[in-house]
Parts: C-alpha cells; structure tokens; sequence
C-alpha cells in the first residue's frame, strides 16, 4: 500500500465543485417548486418507483433481518477498514491488477488521466459511477484532450443534453419522454428524424448511438457497487447491460472506487444482493451482475487498475455519529420516499449526491460550511430511515449537521444568530409561570394579523419563520383562562 490514510482525516476533499451547492437549497427549491412539469414528472416517478419497492419488499418475510444483517455487515467492515483495505489491495495484486491510492479529486483525476494517455488512446466508454461524477472525471479527462461517453442511458441523456444529474439511480427522473427525445433528435447525429417518445423507440436509438462506442472502446472506466477483500472481486449491478459490455470489451478497465465500498467477503455480498435491487430499482434481484478479479489471460480486459478514492471520506469515518453515512449503498431509496425530494427534485440539491443521504453526505465530504443548508432539506419525517436498508438513522445525523453548523456559526460571528435569539427569548419566557403567561396574553396580539383565518406574514424579527410557511393563528382564549374560568384558579 503506497500510502495509509484511513482513519487519519487530514485529507480535504478538492477538486470537487460538484459536491458544493452553488446555491442556497431554499433558494434553489424555490425555483424548483415553481416549476410545474418538473414537479408532475417527480411525482410521477418517484410514486412509480415506490410503489415497485414496496410490492417486492412485501415478498420477504424476513426483511428486518435482512435490514439488520446488512447495516451489522457494515458498521463492522467500517469499524476494520484499514484492514480490509489492505486485504483488498493484496488480493487484486495477486490476480494481476494494479491498486492506486487517491486522497483527494484531483489525484484521483490525476491518476485516471495519466493511466488513460499511456494507453495512446483519446476515448473511453463510462458505466455509471456516482464516484466519478463526484470527482468531476469527465470534465477533468475532457480538459486532457480525452472523451468519455457515459453508455447508462439515463447518464447518457443527462451528458447528451448538458444537464446535470438529479437522482442517484435515475439520473434523468426530472425529464420525461418528450423532453427525452428532443435532446436526441438535437444531439444524435445518425438519429432517424420521426423518432417518437416511444420507450422502445428511445432505447433502440439510443443503443445504436452507444453500439460503435461499445465495439471501438480500448479503454473502459467503472465504479463499483462492491469489492469483496477475500478475494480482490469487484462488482457492479446494472440493469441495461451497457455495464457487462464496459467490463468485458475493452483491453484496459479502470474503477474509481469510493473506499467504503469494500466487503470482507462473499457471504457479505449475499445480504446487499438481496438488499440493492428491491431498494433501488424494486426488482428482485439486477438484471446484470458482473464480477471480476483482477485480470483473466485471454479473457476480459488485460490491464485492470482499480483506484481507491477517499476524498473527505476518513474524516467521516473519524466522526464517531456521522460515520454511519458510510454505510449507504446508493440504492436511492430515501430519495424516492422523501417529500421534500419527491417535491424539488435533485438540482436543488446543488449536489452529486441530492436527496436526504445527499443532505448527510455532501455537507460531510466538504465541511459542512461548505453545504450549511443541506442538512436543513428535511422534515425529519423519519421515511428515509423506514426506507432505508442498511438503517441508516438519516434523521439524527441531519440533526447532529445542523448542530455543527449552529456551533460553526457561532464560533465565527460576534452576534449571535436569529434563531439563537429567539430561542434564548422563548427559554427565558418559559422559564417561569408568570413570564409564560404573559408572553401567551402577548402573543392574542397576533390575532389581528390574520387573513382568512391564516398568518401569512409575521413582522421582523419573527419574518423568517412566515417567509416559508403560515404561522398559527393564536386562539381567542388561553388555556389558561380557560381553565380558571372552566375549573376556577388553581
Ligand atoms: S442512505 Fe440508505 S436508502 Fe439512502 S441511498 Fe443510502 S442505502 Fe439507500
């Protein structure tokens, strides 16, 4: 192992614009509220998708156990990681296979760049990787004079129309079928002018566009979902096949490969194969499971280079509470089930990772300055949590986010925030019975605010809280009075 890092988090994430919201999230879900189509296609799909999981889910008795199995399998690779990293390491060199070792973006641009420009080759075909979009790899290859065709036909619509992904999974949910095929008909060249949105017509177009990529490819990059550390065996899971065509065409393979993503063994693998697919695509199990182990002579790719990415991640696993993020197997299911996603979709998100393990994960791979609003995106329903198959309490470490911001804020600002302020007026009322009753009498004011029986604007300095949502319209009567006048004083 060149270089030991896990557990010591001295390294910063870099390189990485699209981990950081440009945007406020309430300003960018503003935006995406107000746009009609945007919310029927989410609605849409998100409902579909839900509906899937839970029908196939409801097949296993012993889903719980499942639950259980799998968030016990991780807690304890991640309490060993080192460990199983370095077992890793050793199994892949032993069948062949190259490990490199990438603190940070830009090194793991660094490497997959200079590995491509020694294969002479200026092409690469990409299976889908949430690892590889995080670090930017294909504006980095691109800036090198390399390009890459992503070959998942949702990654393939979002590249093919300059867009940005919006879901974990479905990385185009936020368009539907016109919207889909108008970016072919502008963006294919060969594309056959009558093309409908016909799903079947969509998919036959865009397999001939990806077909000639397929067969002239030399060099292929990939995640992978797994990487079992017994053997050196990695793993992706995929529905169209494009990934089985990556894998096994091309003469040289790199995968870029989120170091959490590790299992000790193949009896691991057996819980998360039955976890992934009903979580993300509610299927029973991936149309396409392909594994490989280092290189087979005169099989598959000759030259295999598995690059291993911490990018912010050891200064999660130091963090005793937020570790646990660690733990996700981007299945997306806590996306599908969240209210606040499933309403502003993933670009409010101003993330790679959107949705409620967005809300954990980026804030926690750049600092949670970095991302100060994300841990705000939720209503702390606790649906993500019920969703999620590894168990993931997304509730609490949204709450522990929001605290570290509280606690970084009040370490850079002299002033303390509005909310500190009016929390330490709420506690100082409510602190004793004769403030209390006071503050109710007080608050009867407010009465004369309300519009058709709702509060829609509070004066400053309470205009914060009405600017998203109404206030309550305080009753005629405390319950106070109403007690003494009901029961007679106490
Ligand atoms: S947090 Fe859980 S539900 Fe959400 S993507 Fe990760 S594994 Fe799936």
């Amino acid at each position: 192992m060149s270089k030991t890092f896990v557990g010591t988090p001295t390294y910063a994430p870099q390189g990485v614009g699209a981990l950081r919201g440009s945007q406020s999230f309430p300003d960018a879900a503003r935006t995406a509220l107000a746009d009609g189509q945007l919310r029927r296609n989410l609605g849409h799909a998100t409902s579909t998708i839900r509906a899937k999981r839970a029908a196939v889910v409801a097949e296993l008795d012993d889903w719980e156990q499942l639950r259980l199995a799998g968030e016990a399998i991780k807690t304890a690779t991640m309490a060993q990681l080192d460990d199983h990293l370095r077992r890793l390491e050793a199994s892949v060199q032993a069948r062949g296979g190259v490990v490199h070792w990438a603190s940070d973006a830009n090194e793991a641009n660094r490497i997959v760049t200079e590995l491509i420009r020694a294969t002479g080759e200026t092409e690469v075909v990409k299976v889908k990787s949430m690892a590889t979009v995080e670090i930017g790899l294909n504006e980095a290859l691109a800036d090198a004079g390399i390009t890459a065709y992503e070959t998942d036909l949702a990654e393939l619509i979002v590249q093919l129309g300059h867009d940005t992904s919006s879901h974990i999974l479905v990385p185009a949910i936020h368009l539907n079928r016109a919207e889909i095929r108008d970016i072919f008909l502008r963006e294919m060249e060969s594309v056959d002018s009558s093309l409908t949105d016909d799903p079947p017509a969509l998919a036959e177009a865009a397999r001939r566009h990806l077909r000639e990529k397929f067969l002239s490819a030399k060099v292929a990059v990939s995640g992978a979902n797994f990487a079992v550390a017994d053997t050196g065996t990695c793993l992706v899971v995929e529905s169209e096949g494009n990934g089985r065509m990556c894998l096994t065409l091309p003469e040289t393979l790199i995968t870029v490969m989120g170091i959490e993503k590790v299992i000790p063994t193949w009896s691991d693998l057996e819980v998360f194969l039955q976890l992934l697919p009903r979580s993300s695509t509610g299927e029973r199990m991936n149309p396409y499971t392909s594994a490989w182990t280092g290189v087979t002579p005169g099989d598959g790719p000759q030259q295999f280079h598995l690059v291993l990415l911490d990018n912010g991640r050891t200064a999660v696993l130091a963090d005793e509470v937020g570790r646990s993020a660690l733990n996700c197997i981007r299945c997306s299911a806590c996306l599908n089930v969240c209210p606040v996603y499933e309403r502003v979709g993933g670009h409010a998100y101003g993330s790679v990772y959107p949705g409620p393990i967005g809300a954990v994960l980026s804030p926690q791979l750049t600092g949670v300055e970095d991302n100060a609003s994300l841990p705000f995106a939720s209503s702390l329903c606790g649906a993500c949590f019920d969703a999620c198959p590894v168990r993931i309490d997304i509730p609490n470490l949204l709450v522990n986010l929001r605290a570290q911001h509280v606690e970084a804020y009040d370490a850079q600002h002299r002033m303390p925030s509005p909310e500190a302020v009016a929390m330490a007026a709420m506690s100082w009322s409510m602190s004793s019975a004769g403030r209390f009753a006071l503050a109710e009498r007080s608050m009867q004011a407010g009465r004369l605010l309300r519009r058709k029986g709702r509060i829609r604007r509070l004066p400053p300095p309470m205009s914060g809280w009405t600017s998203a949502r109404d206030a309550p319209v305080p009753p005629r009567e405390t319950f106070r009075s109403w007690w003494a006048r009901e029961r007679g004083k106490p």
